[in-house]
């Protein structure tokens, strides 16, 4: 197996330089993005450094000829499951596909077979431990394996045949869906509290108006890195709040 090291750059959007707990999963993505290349998902991650999009990442992205890119250190955090304990404790693999029906070509299904299998290898962990990130938020992703189970148990049998484990008939453990919160809250006070572009609040970008919510994806040099609603309308931004009293 080859892995090429493409490691993103630290930055609080896609590498936080955070270091992780102990690893008890494997999350498998698509990278929602047909025909894509692994190079080109992971140019997007290291922009968001300049685009501030979005807070997104993973630990390898697996191509369409089946290379393995590595984007981040298995030993530090990435955002990808869409839930703060869950990136905190799991490596996250993003695949390419062809198309929009999401379907892995066999190169790339042959590398992530073999990637989750050495993953396994190395921490101890059971076929059991390979989730999608649809167990972790409902999302649907990695599509094609959300949307025909079979091909999912298919797919961690290939991983357990590999490891000489026993196969299994279970789509995913039960204590998996659901367990914990997607992302974590910011409640905002009784008054109006600004936005900054950094974790030195030089540049204001924004507001939160008294009691406003939002989704909190982390706190970085002491500052909530939050997502934010531009004046009231459906547009969102990233910014970084002052104080870490409102994350809940
Ligand atoms: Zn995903």
């Amino acid at each position: 197996m080859n892995i090429e090291d493409r490691l993103l750059t630290i930055n609080p959007y896609s590498r936080s330089g955070e270091k992780q707990n102990k690893i008890q999963y494997i999350v498998v993505h698509w990278v929602g993005n047909a025909n894509t290349s692994a190079l080109a998902n992971k140019n997007y991650f290291d922009n968001l450094k300049n685009t501030h999009k979005t807070s997104a990442s993973s630990h390898y992205i697996i191509g369409l000829n089946g290379e393995i890119i590595r984007c981040i250190p298995e030993n530090e955090v990435a955002f990808h499951s869409g839930s703060y304990s869950r990136n905190r404790n799991s490596i996250g693999i993003e695949n390419c596909h062809p198309d929009w029906n999401g379907q892995f070509n066999s190169n790339t299904y042959n590398s992530l077979v073999e990637l989750c299998a050495d993953i396994c290898k190395r921490y101890g962990l059971g076929i059991n431990n390979i989730i999608r990130h649809y167990d972790v938020t409902g999302k649907s992703c990695p599509k094609y394996y959300v949307e025909n189970p079979n091909a999912w148990v298919q797919f961690k049998n290939d991983v357990a045949n590999k490891l000489g484990q026993a196969t299994t008939t279970v789509v995913s453990p039960n204590d998996i869906k659901g367990s914990d919160e997607p992302v974590r809250i910011y409640k905002n006070g009784s008054t109006k509290e600004y936005i900054y572009s950094d974790t030195n609040l030089t540049k204001q970008i924004g507001y939160l108006s008294p009691y406003e919510q939002c989704d909190c994806f982390g706190i970085f040099n002491g500052r909530p890195m939050v997502r934010y609603k531009v004046d009231g309308t459906s547009n969102y931004k990233i910014g970084f709040a002052k104080w870490t009293g409102g994350v809940k």
